[in-house]
Parts: C-alpha cells; sequence; structure tokens
C-alpha cells in the first residue's frame, strides 16, 4: 500500500528503507499522465478521494471508507503528507491518486459494490459469482479490519455449500474459528486420507499435516479398540447366574462381530455405530442383564478415534491463535 510522504528527503529515505524490506515501490508517488483509467462503475462524481488498484481508478468517499475501516483508510490518510486540501497534487486526487498495493481487484472490487449497495443482480442470482463475491468481501474485511462486512459475508457464506475443506481455509485464513469444528469432523467423516490434491492445496501445510497425524493415530487406535473389548461389569447383575462365561463370551463376540466390523477394508463401521450393533447382540452365554449393562456402558464411552479428532480440532485453533 502507498503511504502519504512527507517531503521529497523524507520520501528518498523511505523508498531507501523500503527497499531494505525488499519492497521498492512503497512511498513512491505516482503521477497519473492517462496511463490509469477511471472505473466505469466506482466513480463517484461528489466523491472525495481517488484510489488506484492496479490500473484502474476509483473515486470514493473518504468519509465512508474511514467510517467503515477506521484502522486502514483512518492510518492511511492520517499521515499528512504537507498538502493542503484541495491542492491538486495531494495524494488521493485524480491528478497523485492513492495507489493501494497487493489488493487484489477483484476483491476491491466487491468490497466496493458491497460499501455502495451496488451488487449487480447477475452476481447474486448466480450461486458461483455469489460465493465468489462474499469470500472476496471476507478476505478484505478480515484485511481491513471492517467489522460489518466480515459479519455480513460470514452470515452470507454459511448460507451456501461450501465443502468441509473450504470451510476450513476460509476459516483458518480469516479467522473464522467457529467454522473449524464441523468442518474438521466432517472432513474425518468422510476420510483425510481421501482428500483430492485440490483440496490439499488449498489447506495451510501446518493444518493438512495436523489433519493426516491425526488420521494415522485413528487408524492406529481403532485397531486397538477392535481388539480389547470395553470392560464388563466387575459387580454384575444378581441374576447373572455365571459371570466368568459372560465376560469370556463377551470377549470373544467383541474381536468376532465389533472388531471385523471396525477394521472392514471397504465398509468399516464408525465408532458412532458400536452402539447399534452391540444392541442387536444376543448370546446365550451372556446374561440379558450384563448384555443391557454393557450397551448401557458402551452408550456412554467417548472413543478414541473422537478424542483425537478433538485435540486435532483444539490443534488448529491453538495455530490460528485462538486456542480454548
Ligand atoms: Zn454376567
Amino acid at each position: 500500500m502507498s503511504t502519504k510522504s512527507q517531503n521529497n528527503a523524507a520520501t528518498q529515505q523511505n523508498v531507501t528503507l523500503q527497499q531494505d524490506a525488499g519492497s521498492s515501490d512503497m512511498n513512491k508517488i505516482e503521477k497519473n499522465e492517462g496511463q490509469w483509467l477511471q472505473h466505469a462503475d466506482h466513480w463517484y462524481a461528489d466523491g472525495s478521494l481517488v484510489l488506484r488498484v492496479n490500473k484502474s481508478l476509483y473515486k470514493v468517499h473518504e468519509g465512508v471508507l474511514t467510517r467503515l475501516a477506521p484502522n486502514f483508510f483512518g492510518g492511511i490518510l492520517s499521515i499528512p503528507d504537507g498538502k493542503e486540501p484541495g491542492d491538486p497534487t495531494r495524494e488521493g486526487t485524480e491528478l497523485f491518486p492513492l495507489l493501494l498495493e497487493g489488493v487484489d481487484i477483484q476483491r476491491f472490487e466487491d468490497f466496493l459494490a458491497w460499501n455502495y449497495h451496488s451488487v449487480p443482480k447477475t452476481v447474486l442470482d448466480d450461486p458461483f459469482q455469489k460465493r465468489r463475491f462474499f469470500m472476496n468481501l471476507l478476505a478484505i474485511s478480515d484485511m481491513w479490519q471492517i467489522d460489518t462486512g466480515r459479519d455480513t459475508a460470514i452470515t452470507e457464506l454459511e448460507k451456501m455449500a461450501l465443502s468441509p475443506v473450504e470451510r476450513l481455509e476460509l476459516a483458518v485464513k480469516y479467522s473464522v474459528p467457529h467454522w473449524v469444528d464441523e468442518a474438521v469432523k466432517d472432513i474425518f467423516a468422510a476420510k483425510v486420507t481421501s482428500l483430492k490434491d485440490e483440496d490439499i492445496a488449498r489447506l495451510d501445510c501446518k493444518v493438512y499435516s495436523v489433519l493426516v497425524k491425526g488420521a494415522f493415530m485413528i487408524e492406529t487406535e481403532i485397531r486397538r479398540t477392535a481388539q480389547v473389548e470395553p470392560a464388563t461389569e466387575r459387580d454384575p447383575d444378581w441374576r447373572c447366574m455365571d459371570h466368568a462365561k459372560c465376560c469370556a463370551t463377551w470377549k470373544r463376540v467383541w474381536w468376532e462381530v465389533i472388531g471385523r466390523k471396525l477394521l472392514h477394508p471397504d465398509i468399516p463401521i464408525s465408532t458412532d455405530d458400536i452402539h447399534w450393533e452391540v444392541k442387536k447382540i444376543h448370546h446365550k452365554d451372556i446374561s440379558p442383564q450384563c448384555m443391557k449393562d454393557m450397551v448401557t456402558e458402551i452408550e456412554s464411552i467417548v472413543f478414541v478415534d473422537k478424542r483425537i479428532i478433538a485435540g486435532v480440532i483444539e490443534a488448529i485453533l491453538e495455530f490460528m491463535g485462538v486456542g480454548r
């Protein structure tokens, strides 16, 4: 982004400093000699500030933008350039437009359309464009700390059918912590290992590595769950005649029925389904009372995969700087 310079000497010094920081164009006020064009829609005759993004010029209302994004516009516009208001050589005029560097032009125009209530109907009627529009609004609002734009974008995007990966991507990029929980659970439900390359490319590599690590841990732990039956009641119901037999049979039945289904290579059951499967078990060597106790016990268990997913969610939130 461009900032107003105080005088030539200061500008020279700033340019040198900025070059050191790797960005040579900062603080360079360029004169409009007809190389840039007024934007067809966002050139408001009564506007008070001319902004430039790439080769387009936008005449907008300084007061509106400053109110909307006090930190960003308030910040760059408060830097004095030593020029009087009305001076045509002042930065922010058609002759010396204020350059917004590093701003995606489509995002910027979507933001202006939202700000000036001029979102074309064709955009709102087309689900794909509408999605792009509000994603852009979210990106700009996050960058410039525009709370109303951010709230609007989040509300609108929540009504749309975004994939879990898209939700997680946006949540991490633009800090929407309340999207993380459901998105991560949905990604695990559809299997992390079946993510497509384009999905993986969307995710921050730290986030992706946390998901993969979680998936590996779950795989190991599911094998353990399949192998080791949940403990039976030590103090059985008085109607149970031979509890030792109950326990031995339970151990075998768990492995043969539940274990095999958990480890099925193509259609494994989820740990959420275990209690349904256990309810179907009726074995002559397990007393009905003990079987009933088992069902109650299993309904209360939080299986290890759920705990690992909760850990993954926690790690991602922590990475976002919003640990719970
Ligand atoms: Zn028993």
